[in-house]
């Protein structure tokens, strides 16, 4: 991963300063790049994408500790998210989930079970997202629908042009209605490409992730930004740069 902090096509707005005060808490942090992430609109359009962290916390019911998931709820935007808006889950249940899977046709009927894999009682509800991020092993995800990636996600030859823009270190899931199948998808593409550092999601956004909240912020603004640069680069030059899906 290279580090840059120029940018010329996204707003690169991370203060370490700001960040140094929440060293140690992860959530806020999630918080703090969330809110960074939803400020500039060609990351996100308004209420689109979420993000999320997974940290180890005490189980109150056994005080040992478990691997728990913050991801943003249902509703509400990136850059106006606050705890409020999170939903904290078991991680260990949300992959139990997949023994109650019963196949695409079903998969609605597990929206509902998330609600029983939730840790923290003051979580708003859980997204139809959730899974897309519970079943990436990432400590900190991004998802978001950053126009330039959307441009390319939608376009005929999409995961050509990111094989090429990007040399195999992106994967690619063709489009599917986000939901419990979607994030099984992700994590076989990521079983299937080891060590990619994203994941494109055919005509509609990508997925990017980190060790750390700045890892990930950055490794997102890097793969939206190359995605900006080729778009300017072919602007005019040969014609349409993308063609759509029919
Ligand atoms: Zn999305």
């Amino acid at each position: 991963m290279t580090e840059t902090t120029s940018f010329k096509h996204v707003s690169y707005l991370w203060d370490d300063a700001k960040a140094a005060e929440l060293a140690g808490d992860e959530v806020a942090l999630l918080i703090y790049r969330s809110n960074l992430l939803g400020a500039d609109l060609r990351l996100t359009n308004y209420g689109g994408g979420n993000t999320s962290c997974k940290v180890t916390s005490p189980d109150p019911l056994t005080g040992q500790d478990t691997p728990v998931m913050w991801v943003k709820g249902s509703g509400g935007d990136l850059g106006t998210l606050k705890k409020s808006g999170l939903a904290a889950l078991y991680l260990d249940r949300l992959h139990a989930l997949k023994n109650r899977y019963r196949g695409l046709e079903f998969e609605d009927e597990m929206v509902n079970l998330f609600n029983y894999c939730i840790y923290d009682l003051d979580s708003k509800a859980p997204s139809i997202d959730t899974p897309l991020h519970a079943f990436l092993p990432f400590k900190h995800v991004d998802h978001l629908h950053p126009d330039a990636a959307i441009a390319i996600a939608a376009a005929k030859d999409g995961e050509q042009i990111v094989k090429d823009l990007f040399g195999g270190t992106l994967g690619w899931v063709p489009w599917q209605r986000p939901g419990f199948d979607l994030g099984l998808q992700l994590e076989r593409c990521l079983a299937e490409n080891p060590g990619i550092r994203g994941i494109f999601l055919g005509s509609h956004g990508l997925f990017t992730w980190g060790d750390t909240a700045y890892e990930s912020y950055l490794n997102t603004l890097e793969v939206i930004e190359r995605c900006a640069e080729y778009l300017e680069e072919n602007y005019g030059k040969k014609g349409p740069v993308l063609v759509g899906k029919k």
